[in-house]
C-alpha cells in the first residue's frame, strides 16, 4: 500500500493503473476509520481492480464554530487498518494541495443543500460537493462507495453527478451500528460515558417509528411529534431537526407511501449527531 500527498505522485498512479485496464474504486473519508468505513473499502475491494481511500479533513465543509480544529485525527491508525483490508493506495492531501492560495471555485447543488443538514450547517454540502468534484477528478473513478449513514449527502452527490454528467457510479451502502445501535461516527469519541448512553436515544425514536409504521401509522406528522416525545425526554438531547421527507427531493411529507427518508440530528451534549431510517419499496433500513 503507498501513501500519495501530491497531485503528481497521485495522477502517475492512476494513470498505471488505468494503462492496465484495472477498474478503479473510491472511497472518500475524513479519516478516523471505523467499521462503517471499512463496509465501502471492503465493497470496494470485492468490485474493484485497485482501491484508493482518501483522507482529507475538508475544511470548507466545516462552519467557522464548528470541530475542524479538534476533529480527530490519527494517519498511522488508518493506515494499519487500510493496509489489513488490502487497500492499493492513500490519498492524503495536505490543505494546500486541495486549496491553494487564491483558491476560488465552488460547487453548489441548489435546494437540496438548504433543506435538513444544511439548515443549520450552511455552506456544508458546498464544501462536500466541492471536495468530492475535486478527487473525482484527481482519482477518475469508476465506482465511488458512500455511507447512507449520511443520507443527505449521497442525494446531493447522486445530484452533482448526474446533473454534471460525471463518468463516475455512486454505489451507496448501508449504515453500520454499534452492538448496540449506536450509528458508528468519529465522532462518537466526543461523548463521555453518559452522552455515549443518551445517544442511543437517536436509534430508539428511529424504532419508534419503525413499529409505528409497522402497525400501519402514515401520518408523518404523528411519528414525528411521536419521535420528539421520545427524544425531549432524554436530557442531555437537543433536537436540531427530526423530519420525515421524500427520498428524492427532501420535501417533507404529510403520509408516508413508498418511499420516505426519516432523519435527524440531534446535540448530545455539545456532540451533533445524525441519524437516519429509508423506507423503499424494498423494506425499511436503518
Ligand atoms: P466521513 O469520514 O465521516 O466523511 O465518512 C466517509 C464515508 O463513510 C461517508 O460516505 C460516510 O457516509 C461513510 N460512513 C460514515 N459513518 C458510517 C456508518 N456508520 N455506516 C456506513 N457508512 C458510514
Amino acid at each position: 500500500m503507498e501513501i500519495a500527498s501530491t497531485v503528481n505522485e497521485l495522477r502517475e498512479k492512476i494513470l498505471a493503473w488505468k494503462n492496465q485496464g484495472r477498474k478503479i474504486g473510491f472511497v472518500p473519508t475524513m479519516g478516523y476509520l471505523h467499521e462503517g468505513h471499512l463496509s465501502l473499502v471492503r465493497e470496494s475491494k470485492k468490485r474493484s481492480g485497485a482501491t484508493v481511500v482518501s483522507i482529507f479533513v475538508n475544511p470548507k465543509q466545516f462552519g467557522p464554530t464548528e470541530d475542524y480544529k479538534v476533529y480527530p485525527r490519527d494517519l498511522e491508525r488508518d493506515r494499519a487498518l487500510l493496509e489489513k483490508e488490502g487497500v492499493d493506495l492513500i490519498f492524503y492531501p495536505p490543505v494546500e494541495v486541495m486549496y491553494p492560495e487564491g483558491y476560488r471555485t465552488y460547487v453548489e447543488v441548489e435546494d437540496l443543500q438548504d433543506k435538513l443538514c444544511g439548515k443549520s450547517r450552511p455552506g456544508h454540502f458546498r464544501g462536500v460537493c466541492t471536495v468530492v468534484l475535486k478527487l473525482f477528478n484527481l482519482v477518475q473513478p469508476d465506482e465511488a462507495y458512500f455511507g447512507w449513514k449520511d443520507a443527505q449527502q449521497v442525494i446531493i452527490l447522486r445530484k452533482m453527478v448526474e446533473d454534471l454528467n460525471l463518468p463516475v457510479k455512486i454505489v451507496p451502502l448501508p449504515l453500520v451500528r454499534d452492538h448496540d445501535g449506536l450509528a458508528l461516527s468519529s465522532r462518537n469519541t466526543y461523548l463521555s460515558p453518559e452522552e455515549r448512553q443518551a445517544a442511543l436515544v437517536l436509534k430508539k425514536s428511529l424504532d419508534l417509528a419503525e413499529n409505528l409504521i409497522q402497525t400501519g401509522e402514515k401520518n408523518a406528522r404523528q411519528i414525528r411529534e411521536k419521535m420528539i416525545e421520545l427524544i425531549s425526554a432524554e436530557p442531555l438531547a437537543r433536537i436540531d431537526y427530526v423530519e420525515i421527507v421524500d427520498l428524492q427531493n427532501l420535501e417533507p411529507l404529510e403520509k408516508i407511501a413508498d418511499e420516505a427518508l426519516i432523519a435527524l440530528a440531534v446535540f448530545i451534549g455539545r456532540t451533533r449527531l445524525i441519524d437516519n431510517l429509508r423506507i423503499t419499496t424494498g423494506g425499511i433500513e436503518k
